[in-house]
């Protein structure tokens, strides 16, 4: 009888042992996941600049920058340089 209640308190310690691991498991993904959150609400509002050259807003990150100038792509930014802002 003694036997019996050593091995169901091992198994309830086992379980709790478990409980307790996958908690801790799913806290940490959940802090995790809400850092994540917290990295992308800080980007937004994204900061958008005007293509010096034909005035296309884009998002910073995927313009061009030269020295204070922004471009949407290389391209405007060489044709930029060597003929200046198109001209309509
Ligand atoms: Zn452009």
């Amino acid at each position: 009888m003694g036997f019996m209640i050593f091995r169901l308190i091992i198994f309830i310690a086992i379980v709790w042992f478990g409980l307790r691991i996958l908690k801790a498991y799913n806290q940490k993904k959940l802090t995790k996941n809400s850092a994540e959150t917290n990295a992308e609400a800080d980007q937004t509002p994204e900061q958008m600049v005007q293509c010096r050259f034909c005035n296309l807003h884009l998002p910073q990150k995927d313009a061009v920058k030269h020295e204070k100038l922004w471009f949407c792509c290389h391209e405007h930014l060489n044709r930029f340089l060597a003929h200046g802002p198109e001209k309509k």
